[in-house]
């Protein structure tokens, strides 16, 4: 039975509720008398539920879809700004024990080239990020219980937060490994990670449980009902996903909003973010197996809706979709991106031999992070580099609490143009500087309180001219 406080999974991912969901939007997906006024309740910038939700998503009518691409689009300036927070993903590892027929590093892969980072290659690795200018990175691991140890990821943690290159720094980690177990999740949390992410893949158990044969991500309970652990553990950032085109995109949307409501209901704080990958073409792994693959259309308005349905909740998008896709969905709601990502173990120090190549996904989009920041400010939005609420303990539902009155944008503008100026004098071309800084010069009159505006105007100069760095609100 549908029960959204539930701790089993079975309960606040309901089966039957999923389907009277998609069986109810279906029926009113052309009540324009319903649909204006779920419009209506969305403009209070207070979220939807998944039935209301999954009622738009499924609106065919072409006034109201325009309708709802223009409120997504506002409300991602009201909470958002015209700000993009930058992050790289580092795979620590691709060693798995799972059997997951969506991804190339599944154990029976053989041909894969399988790799562990030792401490000095995560320290080679760190330094080149670095040197791109990265300052948020998100860790990524394949499920092996010998090899991939929570003390493994715990000395990563340790090792990557120590190295300083030059005026580089990694100031926040956040970790996408294998659900694991309330303990664990402590020692993460105490170990400083930012986010806990972990992607139910599909929502519907029973895809799940084929898609998954082997392994201990075969429990979906499990898997599904991490978070709920994560959070008891300590750790009050968790984020989302599912992978687009593994199962129907209707019933992943309900799953993931009831997903969100659960944690809310449960813990008192929804996801801090969630992630819309869509399936890739990879190693060993041939998309068009897959049936349930989504269009850009399609892709455009499940990014739409979840933005008008969670409002405060981060949208993350990875170099798995185009600069085209990126573009189009970055007004909708994306929140933040990656930029000059590596998708294999130990890709960012040196390109990989084609005949040991270790890569999760193809990257779509393989521009610099030099060229994903110029591409940005060209559209004029501000590339952030920063990690300031974490670091000053606004987590879980105190940066919910501010999310909701509106607060945080007085952290996160100034934050967004000190970090950029902290990456424009230390890493970028000077053509990306140029613009940047003439950016900086526009966006800075945009700093509403005038002591706010001089403390900003003073930390740029610091920056610029006495090499001052990691200033923050
Ligand atoms: Fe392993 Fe994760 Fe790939 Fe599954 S998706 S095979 S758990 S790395
Ligand atoms: Fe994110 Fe907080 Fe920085 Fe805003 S101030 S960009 S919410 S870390």
């Amino acid at each position: 039975m549908y029960d959204i406080t539930s701790s089993c999974a079975d309960d606040f991912i309901n089966h039957e509720e999923i389907l009277d969901t998609l069986a109810y939007a279906d029926q009113n997906k052309e009540n324009s008398t319903l649909i204006d006024s779920i419009i209506q309740k969305a403009k209070k910038r207070k979220g939807l539920s998944h039935r209301e939700a999954s009622v738009l998503l499924a609106c065919p009518i072409p006034e109201k879809n325009e309708e709802i691409f223009r409120l997504a689009e506002q409300i991602k300036k009201d909470f958002y700004g015209n700000r993009i927070v930058m992050f790289a993903p580092l795979y620590l590892s691709n060693y798995c024990i799972n059997g997951c027929t969506y991804c190339p590093y599944h154990a029976k892969n053989k041909h894969i080239a399988r790799k562990q980072l030792s401490q000095e290659e995560i320290r080679k690795e760190v330094i080149a990020l670095q040197d791109m200018g990265h300052k948020r990175l998100a860790l990524e691991a394949g499920e092996d219980p010998v090899r991939n140890t929570m003390d493994y990821y715990l000395e990563c943690i340790r090792t990557i937060y120590s190295i300083h290159h030059r005026n580089g720094a990694i100031r926040r980690v956040n970790i996408n490994i294998a659900a694991t177990t309330v303990d664990h999740y402590r020692l993460l949390k105490e170990a400083g990670i930012g986010t806990y992410i972990l992607f139910q893949e599909t929502y519907h158990k029973e895809s799940y449980l084929s898609l998954h044969p082997t392994g201990p991500k075969h429990d979906y309970n499990y898997h599904t009902e991490a978070m709920d652990r994560a959070m008891q553990g300590g750790i009050d950032d968790v984020g989302l996903g599912v992978l687009f085109g593994l199962d129907k995109y209707r019933y992943e949307f309900a799953g993931l909003l009831m997903h969100a409501e659960h944690l809310e209901a449960a813990f008192g704080v929804g996801p801090h973010t969630i992630s819309v990958p869509r399936l890739r073409r990879a190693d060993d792994i041939d998309p068009d197996q897959f049936d349930n693959g989504i269009d850009d259309d399609t892709f455009a308005k499940i990014v739409a809706c979840i933005r008008i349905a969670v409002p405060y909740t981060g949208m993350i998008i990875s170099t798995r979709e185009n600069q085209q896709s990126r573009e189009r969905v970055l007004h909708l709601g994306i929140s933040q991106i990656s930029g000059g990502s590596r998708t294999s173990v130990g890709g960012y120090c040196e390109p990989e031999p084609e005949d040991e190549k270790s890569e999760q996904f193809d990257v779509s989009d393989t521009r610099t992070l030099d060229e994903v920041v110029r591409w940005l400010m060209e559209m004029d939005y501000i590339p952030s580099f920063c990690t300031a609420c974490y670091r000053e303990g606004r987590t879980g539902d105190r940066f919910m609490s501010l999310c909701k009155s509106g607060q945080i944008q007085n952290c996160c503008h100034p934050n967004a143009l000190m970090t950029l100026k902290e990456y424009l004098t230390d890493y970028a071309s000077p053509e990306t500087a140029a613009i940047g800084n003439r950016l900086i010069e526009k966006e800075v009159l945009n700093v509403p309180n005038e002591k706010a505006r001089k403390i900003v105007l003073e930390n740029l100069r610091l920056i610029e001219q006495d090499n001052r760095r990691d200033f923050r609100f």
